[in-house]
């Protein structure tokens, strides 16, 4: 049990918890954005990120501070808060990014947690290898190898209260996510980054991205709190909190800025393009594109920054809404709407049902079936566990019309979809309480189908007549021969049906 991390609410495998980041005597309610403080460049000052933002957390980088003489003395000498003017918790990168970059750094893991304790720093972070996507197997286990004797050296280390980061890596090799995980859920150290995934999501690989997170996330326990290193754009916040991510760090904020790109939730914007300012945040509504375009340079990327943070942070309390009004896979089916890509993330999210089922709550507000994925939910697969655990005897009526007034049934059960099959007194229990559309589409029939077959193999004395609303053949095929099936549109009143 990981005694500084204490989730409080939960939605799909995402949730709302509290990071205690006791070096700070502070509590960060996660999930948290920490925005990226190169501290050569301060486009929006720290203390402006705690006060106008509400950022709790902040990151920068603890090599570069080593490397350059005078942040060197200074943060030695007054100490990272006072230097940077965050009263917040702060995390600090060891290098492992230049590392990567340059093929070479000067530092130790030893040598640079032992700075960052120095220096103030509330979590550190070892010097870990962030392995690429792509390389080959035996190069990903290769620098595997070397973050886990990183991991061993930062516990060797004596931080004191500062927590300490422990990185998983394994490129695109979800069983060596898996294993990376393990091992470092098995340190005694506080968090886990997962690394060297912002190639994927640059190139768009938001299911590649999707796999490895849910391998780290079988290796590491449910309590772990988890970073998603590199994640900074609000249009994969939702996927990413419901695959189970706490921690997301944006550079992007600041890069993109720089760039004249402009941040949505539905994708990125360049600053020329734009005729309207779709955002409402003190920037958009008081400035025009033409405005914004017409700024010096400096200043039109700080305008930009502190756009590109609003519509993060504001995506960030969507999202933790989401998760307390338990509606987050509504909200990532909306996202996934905005781009082939995120639909491909979704789906691979979805892939992943049966381990997200284990941490999803049993009830929550309410289900809209919203699109074919939907018939995937972690609730329909659940659902259909439990018909494998329930009895039916005799003969029994699957309808999903009405109730028939005479005794030629022992039992009449429900059937909607896409869940299938249910006895009436669950009517009124989540998720049999969903909401689905009249025009249902084929992927719920399927499904429901496939439920129908669930309940018939449990119960193999049981004779079933499954009563359909003219169910496409590609769901009757699912159904087993011996369930006899009707429509119930050629059931009439007149033979006993009365309509619900
Ligand atoms: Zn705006």
């Amino acid at each position: 049990m990981r005694d500084h991390f204490e989730i409080r609410d939960g939605d799909v495998a995402g949730r709302i918890g509290e990071l205690t980041v006791p070096r700070a005597g502070v509590t960060v309610e996660t999930p948290a954005l920490l925005p990226v403080i190169n501290p050569n460049i301060v486009t929006v000052s720290p203390a402006r990120l705690e006060s106008e933002f509400g950022a709790q957390i902040l990151i920068t980088n603890s090599y570069i501070i080593h490397k350059n003489d005078d942040l060197h003395e200074e943060a030695l000498d007054v100490g990272l808060h006072e230097m940077l003017d965050f009263d917040g918790a702060i995390m600090t990168d060891s290098g492992s990014f230049q590392l990567a970059e340059y093929g070479d750094i000067t530092v130790t893991t030893r040598e640079i947690l032992q700075f960052q304790y120095d220096i103030g720093t509330d979590i550190g972070t070892p010097v870990d290898i962030p392995t690429p996507p792509d390389v080959p197997r035996e190069q990903a286990e290769r620098e595997l190898a070397v973050t886990e004797e990183a991991l061993q050296d930062a516990e060797d280390v004596d931080t004191g209260e500062m927590l300490v980061n422990a990185p998983v890596q394994g490129s695109t090799y979800p069983d060596l996510r898996e294993e990376a995980g393990r091992a470092a859920y098995e340190t005694d150290l506080d968090v886990f980054p997962i690394g060297a995934v912002v190639p994927l999501m640059n190139s768009y690989r938001y299911d590649d991205m999707v796999d490895v997170v849910a391998g780290a996330k079988r290796g590491l326990g449910r309590d772990a709190p988890i970073h998603l290193f590199g994640a900074g754009h609000p249009m994969m916040f939702a996927l990413a909190v419901a695959m189970g991510c706490d921690l997301f760090d944006s550079a992007a904020y600041a890069l993109y800025a720089r760039d004249g790109r402009y941040l949505t939730v539905r994708g990125t914007e360049h600053l020329e393009d734009l005729d309207y300012l779709p955002c409402s945040c003190p920037i958009c509504t008081s400035h025009s594109p033409d405005e914004l375009r017409a700024a010096d340079e400096t200043e039109q990327e700080r305008l930009l920054a502190e756009h590109n943070l609003h519509v993060s942070f504001e995506e960030l309390h969507r999202v933790k809404q989401a998760i307390r009004s338990g509606n987050l896979l509504e909200l990532v089916e909306e996202r996934a709407r905005s781009h082939p890509a995120m639909l491909d993330g979704y789906r691979a999210l979805l892939e992943h049902t049966d381990q997200l089922e284990r941490e999803d709550p049993v009830s929550k507000g309410s289900f809209f079936y919203l699109s074919e994925e939907s018939a995937f939910r972690p609730e329909v697969r659940r659902h259909h566990d439990r018909l494998a655990r329930l009895d039916a005897t005799g003969t029994v009526l699957l309808t999903q019309g009405g109730t028939p007034k005479g005794d030629q049934f022992d039992a009449t059960w429900r059937v909607v979809p896409p869940f299938g099959p249910f006895p009436r007194a669950l009517s009124e229990t989540y998720p049999l309480t969903a909401e689905v559309p009249d025009r249902t589409d084929r992927a719920a029939y399927e499904m429901a189908a496939e439920g129908v077959a669930r309940l018939a193999a449990e119960n193999p004395e049981t004779a079933f007549v499954l009563a359909h609303d003219g169910w496409p053949e590609s769901a009757l095929e699912r159904v087993p021969d011996d369930v006899t099936t009707e429509s119930i549109h050629s059931v009439s009143p007149e033979n006993g049906e009365e309509t619900v």
